[in-house]
């Protein structure tokens, strides 16, 4: 195969794996955002399975390999997106084949019967139904290490799924220091006795609504390339460079639920539309990494969204919108969005004990994979590490070890990204501040030199660099948390002094 030959191959491949995967994408919005038709529900999921598996069946034939062997053996005549390229296609191409095919189609459907079990188990708090099924689960993740193979940690050849570049050294130091520097900032919290004003009250839906593309045009997310559906769980999607949409969930009950989701999702969302066009062509118009994408999201959802000029700018708009507001100052509003207290479910944690929940599932999933726990034990095991790390005590396990869909969804290694998503968004906001006036520009409503800087060092470049060489290229140095452990700390010993 000649380098035109390869080079070719592998643009066709790219090109009609997007358009196989922009329809899986448009079909899964189209059944979250309206809802299947009950007696559609098998004809579509024969036809979801058939242009997933198309997809990985074009990616997967021998052809691909050929053309990657062809272009690495011929590296140094390769232009820097070709050379990314062929590292990702190569990376994704080896790890595929080193799984027996026989296993990932049983472990595929392993996963498709266990999510509805996990719900049921969650809706009548019985661990024991899920029990069996988290067990196949780890034993399949387990025996997944030994194909991918790894140097140190098992858990190693798990996280290069979600977060390349880290591993289990990088983040028991980077945990450590969470740990040595958040629990005291909880008991400080505590002990301080403060007890900030909450927002409560009821918020109509149609001014909520009203209030979310205000949101998104503060972030800069562009609705003429994409949209905002509803609906149960909120997430971004990614049709194409020009279709990016997001998700919200309004609860008449509360306010910050929708606002502050809006946020975090549009960050997603920007993202995902200043990419570089041209990347497509090479595959590469995606994340640099699971944490990368979170880092986007956090950043602006909690170092911006939650931040004292931005209060500012939305207690005038909350006061147009909903009426009321009149007894509210900016500090009070400021306060109001930041109240930090341990609590027992992840997905509602705040800003500061947010990293606790993770450090209690990365630590349990380790020691599953290594054997020093027992997955019958988990009800337990977690109870445990909650009381340590947060202090509290979950009643029930549909409070604690069920409140994740990850494992049941065949996500192990994944929940670390969160937390180094929120490191790697504190070192960019560092290095950010250097040049960028970001108060400023956040109390003026007009991000658009914080979007600049991010598309400029982050966005644009979607998965031509690994995480570590980003940052490096972003920030002048390799990835350093201790970034994220002075904002937080800096931020919430003012809140709370
Ligand atoms: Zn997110």
């Amino acid at each position: 195969m000649t380098k035109d030959q390869a080079l070719s191959l592998l643009a066709g491949k790219i090109e009609a794996g997007r358009a196989l995967d922009m329809a899986s994408a448009l079909m899964y919005w189209d059944a979250v955002t309206l809802g299947v038709p009950e007696q559609s529900l098998s004809a579509r999921g024969a036809a979801a399975g058939w242009l997933e598996g198309e997809s990985f069946r074009r990616f997967i034939a021998p052809d691909t390999l050929e053309a990657v062997e062809t272009l690495e053996a011929l590296s140094d005549g390769l232009s820097e997106r070709e050379r990314a390229m062929v590292r990702e296609m190569g990376r994704a191409y080896r790890k595929a084949k080193a799984v027996p095919p026989e296993e990932m189609q049983q472990f595929g459907a392993l996963v498709a019967q266990a999510e509805p079990v996990w719900e049921k188990a969650r809706e009548t708090d019985d661990f024991a139904l899920i029990q069996p099924y988290y067990e196949k689960i780890f034993d399949f993740k387990r025996r997944l290490c030994y194909w991918y193979g790894y140097q140190k940690h098992p858990y190693d050849a798990l996280l290069d799924d979600y977060e390349k570049g880290a591993d289990v050294e990088m983040l028991d130091g980077f945990f450590a220091l969470l740990r040595e520097r958040i629990s005291p900032l909880v008991k400080m919290i505590g002990a301080s006795g403060q007890k900030p004003r909450e927002i409560a009250g009821t918020f109509p839906l149609d001014k909520q609504r009203e209030l979310t593309p205000w949101l998104c045009a503060f972030v800069g997310y562009d609705t003429a390339r994409g949209k905002v559906g509803e609906v149960q769980h909120p997430f971004c999607l990614t049709a194409s460079r020009h279709d990016v949409r997001i998700t919200t969930k309004y609860h008449a009950g509360d306010l910050l639920s929708s606002l502050y989701s809006v946020i975090h999702e549009c960050g997603h969302a920007l993202y995902e539309q200043n990419m570089d066009e041209e990347l497509e062509g090479y595959g590469l118009a995606e994340c640099a990494s699971m944490g990368v994408h979170e880092s986007q999201s956090r950043l602006y959802e909690n170092m911006i969204g939650r931040s004292r000029p931005f209060a500012g700018i939305l207690l005038p708009k909350l006061r147009e919108l909903f009426g009321g507001f009149a007894d509210w100052d900016e500090d009070a509003l400021y306060r109001a969005v930041n109240i930090a207290r341990p609590s027992l479910i992840r997905i509602e944690a705040d800003e500061l004990t947010y990293c606790l929940h993770i450090i209690v599932r990365y630590e349990l999933e380790k020691d599953i994979l290594t054997g020093a726990a027992q997955v019958k034990d988990l009800p337990g095991l977690w109870a445990d590490k909650y009381e340590e790390l947060l202090g509290l005590r979950p009643p029930s396990a549909a409070k604690g070890v069920l409140q994740d869909v990850h494992w049941s969804g065949g996500m192990v290694g994944y929940f670390p990204s969160y937390a180094v998503g929120n490191a790697y968004g504190a070192q960019l906001m560092h290095a950010m501040r250097k040049t960028v006036d970001v108060d400023g520009a956040a109390g003026r409503g007009d991000l658009s030199p914080v979007n600049a800087w991010l598309r400029e060092n982050v966005h644009r470049h979607g998965a031509m660099n690994e995480p570590e060489e980003l940052l490096r290229r972003a920030t002048g140095e390799a990835f350093n948390p201790s970034y994220y452990a002075d904002y937080l700390s800096e931020k919430f010993t003012a809140l709370y002094r």
